[in-house]
């Protein structure tokens, strides 16, 4: 969910982030920060024993397999987003990042979405993960600082939307803060 691995001399001082260090031959260690403590460590056998419970990457499907694994659901689409059964990749972040850029509200039900909007959201999942992969992520004072990708809505509570000008604002919704511009992104 958040966290950061870091490849560092292994005489590099822990940070008070450090949640684990595995030190590597040659001098090396590999380190991982995670402000929130939200990651987790697993010694496994086999990949399969953590990694079979998550649906596919988000990048790797196609128009088709998305509409695919959106179908038949009857949930709000923000929280089916992030289920990682349903779809792989996307954090709170990505989500009300790509919400934002489809024009959709985060209540909507996957059921109701036209064909357009579905286009629309498939679309910019990948335009927001491929950035957010060249940008080396957010940074999101507290959950997440290293990277550049331009957050439009997500932390930006109360300032202007960049496309209207309304001010950005912030709900709950399945439990998670969700950042939202009310204009952008009609209820429908
Ligand atoms: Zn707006």
């Amino acid at each position: 969910m958040t966290g950061r691995l870091f490849l560092v001399p292994a005489a590099t001082a822990v940070s008070r982030h450090t949640r684990f260090v595995l030190y590597l031959d040659r001098g090396l260690a590999l380190r991982f920060d995670d402000p929130r403590a939200f990651g987790r460590v697993w010694l496994i056998a086999d990949p399969a024993e953590v990694i079979s419970t998550l649906g596919p990457d988000a990048l790797e499907l196609d128009y088709h397999q998305f509409v695919q694994r959106l179908a038949g659901h009857r949930r709000q689409i923000k929280p089916l987003l992030l289920d990682q059964s349903v779809i792989a990749g996307l954090g709170n972040i990505y989500v009300d990042e790509s919400l934002f850029r489809a024009g959709l509200h985060p209540l909507r039900t996957a059921a109701t979405l036209t064909d357009e909007e579905r286009r629309r959201l498939y679309g910019a999942v990948h335009a927001v993960l491929e950035q957010a992969v060249r940008c080396k992520g957010a940074n999101i004072a507290g959950v997440f600082e290293a990277g550049n990708f331009p957050v439009a809505v997500y932390g930006r509570t109360g300032l202007p939307c960049d496309v209207c000008g309304s001010p950005i604002v912030k709900q709950k919704v399945g439990q998670r803060g969700t950042h939202l511009c009310l204009r952008c992104q009609p209820v429908g």
